[in-house]
């Protein structure tokens, strides 16, 4: 089975799990690159999987569904009119078409009730982690999306990252205003240039990566709790405090 990304809008990945007879996908935001997609390679569709509520990455369900009839999974306690399948933390998705088995994780904080899907050695985290960042806390607290992370952080190094855009660059010019000497951060973003020059995808990435380079998931760091400190002129120190500076800052970078 093979992992493949569909381009939709402007800088949306809808994730594709493929093997040579059946396809998934993940967040199809529009309808068109997934039908082309599955026409072009003679695929069926087995499963749609939803992270959150946001058309962007729900909104080419309905029309999918027409010529492609499938299960839908997605957050239980979002307004996704489409879901057939409601699922939370501890379900299970099983698709058998692919051999793939995904454990769901509830990640609020960017929504309500944002999932994410863990299996593969790959978590599909939609607009929660980003490559070198994270999403807009728009319907929970910063608590929420600080635990959320936390969540996530827990998971082996070597998961795969498969998020919802291609933001990796412009994160990166954030990231380097919290961490200027981190080492890590500019050997990535080499990397990720030469990869974006040449038209490729920076993702997915891997959480060992993450946890070097992304300063939301490092806000127990020295030199990022000294830059959120630098940012409200203040003294804070409990991660949650950092985190939520940080947040703000980047709304307004
Ligand atoms: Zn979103």
């Amino acid at each position: 089975m093979k992992i493949v990304p569909l381009k939709a809008f402007k800088d949306n990945y809808i994730w594709t799990l493929r093997n040579p007879t059946h396809a998934a996908v993940v967040d199809p935001g529009e309808a068109q690159p997934v039908l082309d997609y599955l026409a072009a390679e003679r695929l069926q569709l087995a499963a749609i999987l939803a992270t959150h509520h946001h058309p962007d990455h729900v909104g080419g369900i309905a029309e999918i569904l027409r010529s492609h009839p499938c299960p839908v999974y997605g957050p239980k306690n979002e307004p996704i009119p489409t879901l057939t399948n409601p699922v939370s933390e501890g379900d299970h998705v099983r698709i058998p078409e692919l051999g793939a088995e995904f454990s769901v994780l509830d990640i609020p904080g960017h929504t309500r009730a944002h999932i994410a899907y863990y299996g593969l050695e790959s978590l599909f985290c939609g607009d929660t982690l980003f490559a070198c960042g994270c999403g807009r806390v728009f319907e929970g607290t910063p608590e929420q999306m600080y635990a959320s992370l936390d969540k996530l952080l827990a998971l082996p190094d070597q998961t795969k990252v498969y998020c919802g855009h291609e933001y990796t660059l412009a994160n990166m010019q954030f990231a380097k205003a919290v961490e200027p000497a981190n080492a890590a951060l500019r050997a990535r973003e080499k990397r990720d240039q030469a990869l974006r020059d040449r038209g490729l995808p920076t993702l997915p990435s891997t959480l060992g990566d993450e946890k070097a380079t992304n300063p939301f998931l490092r806000c127990r760091e020295p030199a990022v709790v000294e830059s959120a400190n630098k940012y409200l002129g203040s003294r804070i120190g409990d991660p949650v405090s950092v985190f939520s500076a940080i947040r703000q800052w980047k709304n307004t970078f």
